[in-house]
């Protein structure tokens, strides 16, 4: 899907062939083997993956996710992902992701954490602040990356806070980041609603995951006046047209008793059909979980005007042939979830000259750099005559292969 979506940013664009290659694969990717004691006294080896796919504007920048299919394609697909998402947003990193193939929510705190410092360990050799620096994704947390910080700050002797992002506040880590990216896609949705002439209050919303992502975007909608009116998570769905009253939900979620922190059973909405979710009727339609979710067996039944790319490409390419017939107004990815890599690089900033900002800062700088990207794939889109993904794309491909033009090939 990543190099498929490349291949289309060539197309319309006069980038150099022999760039364009050396664009299609990752600069380099580590598999390691991760051996764990588990709690049962046994020992379990699960395999882990750092792809770093760019070094060309900066470290490379991307998350590290824990989930039961992660593979070395979807690593590199993601790490890709990262690199046109910095150049989108003007930030000085190439693009990295990683993972381990393991399901967290089988694992007890003290494997997660054995499992973390032990990659960790693993991977010490293509890490570091002027590197790679990892950030929470699907399945890891801000707990994760405070594993990964005192692991490296014990290797090299003194505190690196900068080896990480998205870590706990009182570590170093940036107020509002955790809340980042669900911020930054409301932004967007902001931005597309005010285009549209939608006033908030007469929208709706339907919002696929509720993680860091999905909930925190939840907030922030009914914040704003839209009305969420169905949600689903990995256990299920639930639906209420009248609107869910989020902030109840949310406690509900992060109540004891509810150990799978799910939506579903929540008393004041009605349990739906999860393969219903997408295809419900709404304003805006925020994909926030996995990727692959919008294909071409249900693109052509979407029911929304907006559609709100909380993940990393929930939209297969198919589907974004069946979209682009539509009217449906697409905020791709690399713009829509941008949010969380933008507060990354504000941590990191912090850290690198040890001088914390305050939350309001880094909510004020995040809206500039939102809008003034969302603003930058409109133009763009609107100039050339093509999509708002391919636009957004483009423009972040050609951050990129300028980049490496003017830096040349060595030897
Ligand atoms: N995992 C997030 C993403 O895919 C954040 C990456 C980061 O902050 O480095 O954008």
């Amino acid at each position: 899907m990543a190099c498929r979506q490349l291949e289309l940013v060539t197309e319309v664009t006069n980038i150099d062939p022999g760039i364009a290659q050396r664009l299609k694969v990752p600069k380099r990717s580590m598999v390691v083997a991760v051996p764990i004691r588990m709690d049962s006294g046994q020992t379990q080896v699960f395999i882990g993956y750092r792809v770093q796919h760019s070094l060309t504007s900066g470290p490379s920048k991307g998350g590290l996710r824990y989930a039961p299919n992660v593979d070395l394609g979807e690593v590199a697909a993601l790490a890709m992902w990262m690199s046109w998402k910095c150049g989108l947003m003007n930030l000085p990193y190439g693009g990295a992701k990683g993972g381990i193939a393991c399901d967290p929510a089988l694992l007890s705190m003290g494997e997660k954490e054995r499992l973390t410092r032990r990659f960790t360990e693993e991977v010490l050799s293509i890490i570091g602040p002027r590197v790679d620096v990892m950030a929470p994704d699907l399945g890891t947390d801000e707990q994760t990356m405070a594993w990964i910080y005192d692991t490296y700050s014990m290797k090299v002797g003194y505190a690196c806070p900068e080896i990480v992002t998205g870590k706990p506040v009182e570590l170093g880590g940036c107020v509002g980041r955790r809340e980042a990216t669900g911020r930054g896609v409301v932004f967007c949705i902001r931005e597309a609603l005010d285009e549209l002439g939608i006033i908030p209050e007469n929208a709706t919303a339907v919002v696929q995951g509720f993680g860091n992502v999905g909930s925190v975007a939840c907030e922030e909608l009914h914040r704003l006046g839209v009305k969420v009116v169905a949600i689903g998570d990995r256990y299920g769905a639930i639906r209420n047209p009248r609107g869910i009253d989020i902030p109840a939900l949310i406690q509900y979620v992060n109540s004891p008793g509810n150990v799978l922190h799910t939506v579903q059973g929540f008393p004041e909405a009605e349990e739906m059909d999860p393969a219903e979710l997408l295809t419900t009727p709404c304003t805006v339609l925020v994909p926030a979980a996995v990727e692959r979710v919008i294909t071409e067996a249900n693109a052509a039944r979407l029911r929304c005007r907006i559609l709100a790319e909380g993940a990393n490409g929930p939209t297969t390419p198919e589907a974004d042939a069946i979209l682009a017939h539509s009217d449906i107004f697409v905020i791709p990815d690399i713009l829509c979830n941008a949010g969380g890599v933008t507060v990354s690089y504000f941590e990191w900033v912090q850290d690198l000259q040890q001088f914390m900002w305050g939350e309001e800062q880094v909510i004020a700088q995040l809206k500039k750099l939102m809008r003034s990207a969302f603003q930058r794939v409109r133009l763009e889109a609107k100039r050339r005559n093509i999509s708002n993904r391919l636009a957004a794309l483009s423009l972040g491909v050609m951050k990129v292969a300028n980049e490496k033009a003017r830096r040349g090939l060595f030897p």
